[in-house]
């Protein structure tokens, strides 16, 4: 069983997705570890990300490594970039502002891609991203499209980053927001957008247990047909 899952940033697909794969006893794979991991390994190299050639040279280098999560301090999953843990360092604004442009090079993707359709091949997982259900695993039984306001993405992320200590100012997480549903949707490999048959969940209004039990009840409900 493949499920995939699709949507913009802070529209639920990690906070709900990973959930509804625990009470299945799926395994929840983020596809947008691997795009942040690259991009973290572009800036660490001081490559400059509007070199589309040099990147692509650097992801074909680089090792992703993505596991259970090792320690207790809020992980879903251990991210280890050429031995390296980058779990926390792949969430800096610094990535979040230079993924699309990075994610948006078709090479790139292409390798991204092979290895996300390995891990998609062992099955009963919930892999979430911005293609899983047009390009990833266009076969999949169950594809879910969650989306939910600008404006309410922006407040999640907002809070996160208070609640972590980080210093935050709603507006710049807003903008920054915007621009990178712009850069995701507008591109031209693989540009974020629902699957024709993908079933859409609006999580504006939705509070997390109840966007999780929506989630479940879909799933559920195939696998009981
Ligand atoms: O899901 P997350 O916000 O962590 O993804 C970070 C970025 O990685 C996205 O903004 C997008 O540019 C890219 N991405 C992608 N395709 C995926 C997953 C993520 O292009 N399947």
């Amino acid at each position: 069983m493949q499920i995939a899952v699709d949507g913009p940033a802070a529209s639920g697909k990690s906070s709900v997705a990973a959930e509804v794969a625990k009470k299945l006893g799926y395994l929840y794979f983020d596809t947008g570890i691997m795009y942040r991991a690259a991009t973290l390994a572009a800036i660490q190299s001081g490559i400059d990300l509007a070199d589309e050639a040099a990147c692509t040279q650097l992801a074909e280098k680089i090792n992703i490594e993505v596991g259970p999560a090792s320690i207790d301090d809020g992980r879903q999953a251990d991210v280890v970039l050429d031995g390296q843990d980058v779990t926390w360092q792949i969430r800096q604004a610094k990535v979040d502002a230079g993924v699309s442009q990075i994610s948006a090079y078709a090479k790139v993707r292409e390798l991204m891609v092979a290895q996300q359709r390995r891990i998609g091949e062992k099955g009963n997982i919930i892999m979430a991203g911005r293609d899983i259900g047009t390009v990833v695993l266009p076969n999949a039984p169950i594809k879910i499209y969650l989306t939910a306001s600008v404006e309410a993405r922006a407040q999640r992320r907002h809070y996160e980053a208070l609640k972590r200590g980080q210093n935050s100012h709603y507006e710049d997480v807003l903008a920054a927001m915007r621009q990178r549903d712009h850069t995701d949707s507008s591109r031209a490999t693989s540009p974020l957008r629902p699957a024709d048959d993908a079933i859409i969940i609006n999580t504006t209004h939705l509070q997390q247990p109840q966007a999780i039990a929506k989630m479940y009840g879909i799933i559920a409900s195939y696998i009981a047909e």
